[in-house]
């Protein structure tokens, strides 16, 4: 394989989304990934994310928070379609709605949409948005893994890259070489580290400054028998995001409690009477699975995409908090650009 080499360190959606688009410009891409690709094994967030391609209250967030997702959401359609297109794997990307109930500020609300070119309007007291996404995430990471396969990136699964140590920086400020827990060393003519919520562990001793942290978010699943909605609802920090086939997903919690992967039983109730106050037909559907994931969490949910300011060969796509999913697309085309 000819072409410049990069090592793209985690699989979950960003680093996927990244290698995807490397490979597109002809990159030779290696996928580093302590884990197995597209599997729940300790947190992945992306796996264990609701897959809503939206910033759920926006008009909370800084501009750019929004604009990177905003765009990440209008990716998708295309991003999916190639994905099923070329992998057979359906990623499920739905344009299923949202429908926003009480208490939100629906004076700030309408004049988002209306600034930002998204449709939206009031039902009663709810705010209905018709155009918001949904994927199905375990889905559009199997895609996505086999298209990477299908393309030739190269997938190094249950391989640990090691915290990055000073040492390893040459003269000129290039990183030459990063060892993996196995003892392998891998070189590459860039790095790019999309390790999420261990981002911060991987890089301490040459990024101080970097402010990615582990937040927790638990998840219920619900298997119904019919579906008694199509739409996505969002009450009060808590939604519901129903499957096409009959599945419902309702969270979730944001907890800071570090590396802990642990579901409780007191957020399991919680949620349960969450999701039974706005659907009371929840009552008797069984939860069949709860799990839980670590969000990259970082201050105003804003990510870090580019170079590192003195390694001139690594780079950062990471911290993406609450809508990595969303944003992963946006977030891998800024990088790659930058990379260019
Ligand atoms: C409960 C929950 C609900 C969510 N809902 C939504 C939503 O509806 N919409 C939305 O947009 N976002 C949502 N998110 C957020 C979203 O899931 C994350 O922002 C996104 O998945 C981050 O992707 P990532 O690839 O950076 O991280 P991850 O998916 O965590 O991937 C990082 C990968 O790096 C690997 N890794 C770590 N360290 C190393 C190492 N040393 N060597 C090799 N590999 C390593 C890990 O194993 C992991 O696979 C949700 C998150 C959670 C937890």
């Amino acid at each position: 394989m000819s072409g410049r080499h990069a090592v793209v360190v985690g699989g979950g959606i960003v680093g996927c989304t990244t290698a995807m688009l490397l490979r597109q410009q002809g990159w030779q891409v290696t996928v580093v990934e302590r884990n197995i690709i597209a599997t729940q094994t300790s947190g992945e967030s992306s796996w264990a994310g609701a897959g809503i391609v939206f910033p759920l209250l926006p008009w909370f967030y800084q501009e750019a928070v929004n604009q990177l997702a905003l765009e990440g959401a209008k990716l998708y359609p295309a991003l999916a379609d190639e994905l099923y297109q070329e992998t057979g794997i359906d990623p499920e990307c739905l344009r299923s709605g949202m429908l926003i109930q009480p208490p939100f500020d629906a004076q700030a609300a309408l004049a988002w949409c209306a600034a930002n070119n998204v449709q939206a309007s009031l039902q009663g007291q709810d705010l209905w948005l018709p155009d918001v996404l949904q994927v199905r995430n375990p889905r559009l990471l199997q895609a996505l893994k086999a298209w990477l396969i299908k393309r030739g990136v190269t997938l190094k699964e249950q391989t640990q890259l090691l915290p990055l140590p000073e040492a390893e920086i040459g003269e000129q400020g290039t990183l030459k070489r990063w060892q993996t827990k196995a003892g392998e060393t891998l070189e590459a003519d860039i790095f790019i580290v999309t390790s999420g919520a261990w981002s911060f562990d991987l890089l301490k001793q040459t990024a101080l400054s970097l402010e990615i942290k582990p937040m927790r978010g638990q998840m219920l699943l619900y298997q119904l028998d019919k579906p008694i909605t199509n739409h996505m609802i969002y009450r009060n920090g808590f939604y519901m995001v129903p499957r096409k086939d009959g599945y419902l997903l309702a969270g979730s919690t944001l907890e800071d409690v570090g590396f802990d992967t642990s579901v409780t039983e007191d957020m399991r109730v919680e949620m349960q009477a969450k999701a039974e106050a706005i659907l009371p037909q929840l009552k008797d559907a069984p939860v069949i699975k709860h799990w839980s994931g670590l969000r990259p969490g970082t201050p105003h949910n804003i990510p870090t995409i580019g170079q590192h300011p003195h390694i001139s060969n690594l780079f950062l796509n990471t911290g993406h908090f609450r809508y990595g999913v969303t944003m992963a697309p946006a977030s891998a085309r800024k990088l790659v650009s930058l990379v260019a």
